[in-house]
């Protein structure tokens, strides 16, 4: 026996195993074609997830430098108001997080495997 990686949610189970204990895949009845399409779709739910964490933390950017510019007195003086003390940093925090993970998806070793037909 020896533990492997679920194709559909990637946690660890037993090569035993008929169906996956954590999302119920039938991984024993799985052909090699339905395998490589779940490790695919697998792969894309992260980069999907890795974007929209770069476009959540761009909008966090947007709204900190419109508040710090909108907030009385108008203009970039400082202290800058709450709000945006807490949106730029975690912005930045985040877009960072996010482009990182997408980097790290698309290094040669995390690239899904070739579509099979
Ligand atoms: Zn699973």
């Amino acid at each position: 026996m020896a533990i492997v990686r679920c194709p559909n949610c990637g946690q660890r189970m037993s090569s035993l195993a008929k169906t996956c204990p954590h999302c119920d895949t039938p991984v024993g009845k799985l052909s090699a074609r339905d395998r490589n399409r779940l490790a695919r779709n697998r792969w894309q739910r992260h980069a999907d997830r890795a974007a929209n964490t770069t476009y959540l933390a761009l909008g966090l950017l947007v709204f900190g430098a419109i508040w710090w510019w909108g907030a009385p007195p108008q203009g970039w003086f400082f202290p800058p108001p709450i709000a945006a003390l807490i949106a730029l940093p975690v912005g930045v925090v985040l877009y960072s997080v996010g482009r990182g993970w997408l980097i790290w998806l698309r290094l040669p070793r995390n690239r899904p495997p070739p579509e099979q037909d």
